[in-house]
């Protein structure tokens, strides 16, 4: 049977050919001037897609080394910070520093909405001494965005610097670090930049570098401070992961001709697309209130089984979706409107929801979804 795959998940997101067609050229040695420029190129255009002035700093990891390396590089043993539990990567900070002896004072928030702004202004104000917020821009596990921008006042005027896993939103949602003084931006390649998975990203500000310089808490591979002093030089300190870097100059080109700007806007219109779909269908969504352009968490009726439709869209109609995690598995899924995607992946993936969602049991006017996202898209 023909395979033709449509990949709507949160990460991995598609690639583009130019890029993969750039990762397929042969091999080269990194410490040349032929290397050194891919990686001139391609800070230069992180630094557009960042909204800053800081060097940004890519690694050989998953996103979730650069959160690491956001804990161990600015933090000593003891210091205390804030987190917030809204989901699984909100909780992922709480986890790291726990295992690097951190301090993390846990703000909870019901999954599905956000945090409060006022609420991490009365934390700071209780005590002076906390030295980090840990935030999501978006929480890709409940679909969820943060008002980082509200939240980055707040930390301005404080000695806690503002960490942001911008990991799933950057790239699709607005972020300025340098406009909106966020202290800390971290990011990873394989959501919104439209690569494979692989690299991750961390942009630092002269605060955030201040604090890194008391920082006591071990650190070896992920040692920002000599990675920074590499870049200088636009050289790595270990060996870089080479093709992916080549393959993300391609990439990055693609979103900074189409504009930062503009890219933001086509993720936000379909986001609303698939939002206003599937309330057509007579589904819910998880996170109504603030909800992200990243990702679209529908709740689905008692009768349907989230894990059952997940594998349907993948096994008989090669849309790949993704289902809930934790607590929400089987109880929604996500569809993903990130990175290198246009209105007809939004199309595509309301129709074969709507196919899936029929076969099921789930009863609705077929085209019905489909209808209002074209109305929305053709608007
Ligand atoms: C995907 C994701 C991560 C984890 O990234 P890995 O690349 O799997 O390490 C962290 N935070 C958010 C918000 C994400 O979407």
């Amino acid at each position: 049977m023909l395979k033709k795959r449509y990949l709507l998940t949160p990460g991995p997101t598609p690639v583009p050919p130019e890029s993969l067609l750039a990762m397929a050229k042969p091999m080269i040695h990194h410490r040349t001037k032929q290397f050194r420029a891919y990686i001139a190129d391609a800070t230069k255009g992180l630094q557009k897609v960042f909204q800053t002035e800081n060097p940004v700093i890519t690694l050989a990891s998953s996103g979730t080394g650069a959160m690491e390396s956001a804990v161990c590089n600015l933090l000593s043993k003891g210091d205390k910070v804030l987190t917030v539990s809204g989901g699984k990567f909100g909780e992922r900070w709480t986890e790291i520093c726990k295992a690097y002896g951190v301090n993390a004072k846990v703000i909870d928030v019901e999954w599905g909405k956000a945090v409060e702004p006022d609420v991490i202004k009365s934390e700071l104000e209780a005590d002076p001494d906390i030295k980090a917020v840990f935030t999501t821009l978006c929480e890709t596990s409940t679909g969820v965005r943060t008002d980082i921008k509200a939240i980055a006042e707040l930390t301005k005027n404080h000695q806690a610097i503002l960490v942001t896993d911008a990991i799933s939103a950057l790239g699709a949602e607005e972020i300025k670090m340098d406009d909106w003084n966020i202290d800390v931006v971290v990011t990873g390649s394989q959501k919104g930049l439209m690569m494979p998975p692989g690299l991750a990203f961390i942009a630092l500000n002269d605060k955030a570098w201040k604090l890194a310089e008391t920082s006591d808490l071990p650190k070896y591979y992920f040692n920002l401070t000599k990675a920074n002093k590499s870049l200088t030089n636009s050289d790595t300190p270990w060996t870089p992961a080479v093709n992916l870097v080549i393959g993300l100059v391609e990439a990055l080109n693609i979103i900074n001709s189409e504009g930062i700007d503009n890219v933001i806007k086509r993720h936000e219109l379909l986001a609303q697309a698939t939002r206003e779909a599937v309330k057509a269908l007579g589904l819910g969504l998880l996170a109504p209130e603030n909800p992200s352009c990243v990702v679209t968490a529908v709740k689905l009726p008692e009768s349907i089984d989230g894990v059952e439709l997940v594998k349907k869209l993948r096994d008989k109609y090669d849309v790949w979706v993704a289902g809930g995690q934790a607590q929400l598995k089987g109880r929604i899924i996500r569809i993903a409107h990130l990175g290198y995607m246009n209105k007809f992946d939004i199309i595509v993936g309301i129709s074969a929801l709507e196919m899936a969602l029929k076969e099921l049991g789930f009863e609705f006017e077929l085209g019905v979804g489909v209808k209002k996202a074209e109305e929305i898209l053709a608007g």
